[in-house]
């Protein structure tokens, strides 16, 4: 039998990925994965439409998002799963993201024009800008719209010479922070886990999370060598943590990395979807 695979780390059309929520259930199964959560930034707008396709070819489903927070002024991206989809309190700090996005969205439109780039909603994909938009606009899809009009050539040049942390164009906005995000997360009863800790470079930051009221944190993440895993894993075991892991599949925008190029086993993925089922029913 098939080794079982579930990705617990992708992003849709109602974030910043360039496939919609019902492709990526279709591209789920065509890849033989056995489970699947959907982590849009700051949304779960993808649900609505995922459901219904997951439960129609019987793909389990848990719900899940990756929330922006900012500690001592270094972004820091939280994991959710299994939270009650239905919470108010994640509805609500999910609106608050939305108009926390429009606002740093606008300083950072703002800057490009001082600096020589200004950019027009029409630069922008018309679905983009008049959906109803729970959807969460953000920097890649700036980062397109000046590839489109030729003010750099690349999305990676983007954000290295003008919207990346500390760029020019950079603005932070008024950030979250993560022991609020984490109170959230636990208040709809789900489950807190540090993203892909191998990108936070400051030592101290790391020690700061792993003092902090987690439940896990992601080990196995897109194209790591086994040995990367391991410091996760030891992480994991020494704090009693969950250890998960995903692709962080992005579609066109990152395209080297497709869904399913990592995953947690059958184990893992069962953890989660008890929870869920404990707490919330049997939605999904
Ligand atoms: P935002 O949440 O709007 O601040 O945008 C941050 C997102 O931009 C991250 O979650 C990544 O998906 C993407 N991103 C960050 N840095 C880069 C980069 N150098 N190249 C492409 N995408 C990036
Ligand atoms: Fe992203
Ligand atoms: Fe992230
Ligand atoms: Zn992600």
């Amino acid at each position: 039998m098939e080794e079982f695979r579930a990705d617990l780390h992708c992003h849709t059309t109602c974030s910043d990925g360039t496939v919609t929520p019902q492709q990526i259930i279709q591209l789920a199964l065509d890849r033989g994965l056995q489970g699947l959560s959907i982590t849009d930034h700051d949304t779960i707008a993808a649900y609505k439409e995922a459901i219904p396709a997951a439960q129609a070819n019987n793909l389990p489903l848990i719900s899940g998002i990756e929330l922006s927070a900012v500690h001592r002024e270094t972004s820091v991206h939280i994991l959710a799963y299994s939270f009650s989809l239905a919470s108010s309190a994640i509805e609500k700090f999910c609106q608050r993201h939305h108009y926390r996005r429009e606002m740093r969205n606008q300083a950072v439109l703002d800057l490009l024009a001082t600096q020589g780039m200004p950019l027009l909603p029409e630069d922008f994909p018309p679905d983009l800008l008049s959906s109803l938009s729970n959807r969460s606009i953000g920097r890649p899809h700036i980062a397109w719209a000046m590839v489109k009009k030729g003010y750099v050539l690349s999305i990676q040049q983007a954000f290295h010479e003008y919207i990346g942390e500390g760029k020019p164009c950079y603005a932070p906005g008024i950030p979250f922070s993560v022991e609020e995000t984490l109170e959230i997360i636990h208040q709809a009863k789900g489950l807190a886990i540090i993203a892909h800790p191998h990108l936070i470079e400051k030592v101290g930051i790391l020690r700061d999370l792993l003092e902090m009221n987690f439940d896990g944190i992601e080990g196995y993440y897109a194209r790591f060598p086994p040995s990367a895993n391991e410091r996760w894993l030891k992480v994991g075991a020494r704090k009693g943590w969950l250890v998960t892991g995903g692709s962080d599949f992005h579609g066109e925008i990152k395209p080297s990395i497709s869904l399913g190029n990592s995953w947690v086993n059958q184990e893992t993925f069962n953890i989660l979807l008890q929870h869920f089922q404990n707490n919330h029913g049997s939605l999904i």
